[in-house]
């Protein structure tokens, strides 16, 4: 062995530490929202989410990522998808914590219990259909640090939270479903979901020829019967991006002789024969490597109405607003994942005689990154507030505006948050392997959550629909007022909002209205949750315009020290 030099100067990964202790952004913005939340389920599952045991799942599961198996070895179609047994753990805990469906869970349900050594479920369980308060946000923070540990195995996980205001509109497969749905059990096997410990389920949206324009869908569905389920049709087409096909049922868009429908397709059958869905192959993406996103074909597969006839859009709608909610909660989680791992290795790499983390202009870059962590974490949360209080009418009014905010402003910044926390940690950063690796996969998974779901353009010109509909003006003034006269900056952007709104934007400018409301929003936030120095620091480089086109510009006079102490993981 040659002894050519001694390795020093490199830093111990940030292993082994409680994501929920370490997140002080998050737990302020908890007591904001919910303040009687018990949190003690949200700090066992950080302690879990951020153990090297876990850490080591989620490298595996993106290393050896799914597998088509189309058919058996007899030449037999099987189409299932192989995962690493890695996969097969992160799910298990994600669905023990209930990220999946406790907040609707079911006085009916068969309560199969979490698997031994699982933390307790986020949100408890409560009457059919209804969410235990606080049930929601609790739900959206464990999301957020399960996020941190692997997000693209939340993909099933998310779509399986989000069905179920759109599914129980056909009562009969609700009624049959629900106790699966939120059942802390996982169970991978393909099989009658009767017979399963737990489900999950996905959506089918997108085809060739659209995906944002979904009416241009071309997927027949003809009308063949019906039964307990009531009104079944014979699918005949295709998906172009159907993720997690391994999932149990979806919903998906068809059309019947009414137009474009909401239909429920599992993948077996209740005779517990399979169902007509070809898998064609996988997509080789970008990131999100664990999660399998595939192609598929109907061919005579058989699925029931959900929903109203012709009525397909607004219908799973239901269901993408819930996805939405959790693109802004994912990025949010991602983002403060490479503020943590920025703020560990400039705390301990040292450059010119200085720790990294001393140096004034990478002071300036790790707090502008911390300001934008908590901003994303302040609008996240507050946004899953609104879902836990729909008897209440302003929070009905915020979660149509703000959930396409959200999504948009949130998930647009994820990308050039990433590059720049990368950027931190010089070369290691955009190496693969080990701990240091993790900068690389959360590079390549940001913009995902910018696409799906909605892309930006797409998010704000719904924001333009929101506006039309709801007295938003007057919503958004209430939002605004308890930060009125807190910072001069903040006060001129409330002031002319409102007017805005009232006046109605172009389409030309729904991308900067969506930005202004998220930041006004944002800001107001923070007024409340936050350190002065973070409000102060956030409303003087965003709303000011104190700042450049970069991370790192942040003005004079900024408390760098006590917006870097805060986002200390550790
Ligand atoms: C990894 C991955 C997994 C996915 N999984 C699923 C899934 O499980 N189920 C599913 O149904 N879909 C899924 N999708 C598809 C995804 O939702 C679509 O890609 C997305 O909605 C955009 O549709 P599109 O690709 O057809 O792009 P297009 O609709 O062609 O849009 C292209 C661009 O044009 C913009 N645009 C569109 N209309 C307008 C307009 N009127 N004005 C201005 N700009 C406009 C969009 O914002 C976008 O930037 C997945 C996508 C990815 C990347």
């Amino acid at each position: 062995m040659n002894a050519t030099h001694e390795v020093f100067n490199q830093v111990e990964p940030l292993v082994d530490i409680n994501l929920f202790a370490a997140n002080r952004a998050m737990q302020d913005a908890l007591r904001f929202n919910a303040p009687a939340l018990d949190t003690a389920p949200l700090q066992a599952l950080g302690a879990q989410v951020g153990s090297a045991e876990m850490q080591t799942h989620a490298r595996l599961a993106n290393v050896f990522t799914p597998q088509l198996k189309s058919h058996d070895r007899f030449g037999h179609r099987i189409d299932q998808v192989e995962f690493h047994p890695s996969y097969h753990a992160l799910m298990t805990a994600a669905t023990a914590a209930g990220l999946h469906g406790t907040p609707w869970g079911t006085a009916s349900r068969r309560d199969v219990g979490p698997p031994q050594g699982a933390t307790a479920p986020l949100g408890g369980s409560e009457p059919h259909g209804v969410g235990s308060v606080g049930a929601h946000i609790h739900r959206a923070a464990g999301f957020m640090l399960f996020t941190e540990l692997e997000p693209s195995t939340l993909c099933p996980i998310s779509m399986s939270y989000a069905v179920t205001p759109a599914l129980r509109d056909n009562p009969a497969i609700y009624t049959d479903w629900a106790p699966q749905l939120t059942s802390r059990g996982y169970d991978p096997a393909l099989k009658l979901w009767k017979d399963k410990a737990g489900v999950t389920m996905g959506m089918g949206m997108t085809e060739k020829q659209g995906g944002s324009d979904v009416r241009a869908n071309t997927t027949q569905a003809v009308p063949a019967g019906s039964d307990h389920w009531g009104q079944r049709f014979s699918v005949t087409g295709h998906k172009w991006f159907f993720s997690a096909p391994m999932c149990d049922a979806f919903l998906i868009l068809a059309q019947t002789p009414s137009g474009l429908s909401c239909l429920f397709l599992p993948r077996v059958l209740p005779d517990g024969t399979l169902n007509q869905l070809f898998i064609q192959r996988l997509k080789d993406k970008l990131g999100n490597k664990a999660n399998a996103s595939s192609e598929v074909e109907f061919a005579g597969a058989t699925a029931w109405l959900v929903g109203e006839e012709g009525r397909g859009v607004p219908q799973i709608l239901a269901m993408g607003t819930m996805t939405r909610l959790d693109c802004a909660l994912g990025t949010s989680g991602l983002m403060r994942q490479a503020l943590s791992i920025a703020l560990n290795h400039t705390s301990q790499r040292m450059a010119f005689g200085k720790k990294l983390i001393d140096q004034p202009l990478m002071k300036n870059v790790l707090a502008d990154l911390a300001l934008e962590s908590e901003a994303s974490t302040a609008l996240a949360l507050r946004l899953a507030r609104s879902f836990d209080r729909p008897e209440d009418e302003h929070e009905r009014a915020m979660q149509r505006l703000l959930t396409p905010v959200a999504k948009f402003w949130i998930c647009k910044r994820g990308s050039h948050f990433a590059e720049e926390a990368m950027e931190c940690l010089g070369g290691n950063g955009y190496v693969e392997e080990g701990g240091e690796g993790i900068m690389a996969r959360i590079y390549r998974e940001m913009p995902v959550n910018s696409i799906w779901e909605g892309a930006g353009n797409i998010m704000a010109l719904d924001l333009l629909r929101a506006l039309r509909k709801a007295d938003a003006a007057a919503a958004l003034a209430h939002e605004l007022a308890p930060a009125r006269g807190m910072h001069t900056a903040l006060d001129h952007l409330a002031e002319s909002l409102p007017i805005r709104v009232e006046q109605m934007a172009t389409e030309m400018e729904a991308r900067r209205l969506a930005q202004d409301v998220a930041l006004a929003v944002q800001a107001a936030l923070l007024a409340q949750t936050a350190p002065g120095a973070v409000f102060g620091a956030f409303c003087d480089s965003r709303l000011a315009g104190h700042w450049g086109h970069c991370f790192g510009s942040l003005g004079s006079g900024v408390d760098f020290d006590a917006i870097i102490q805060r986002a200390q993981p550790r």
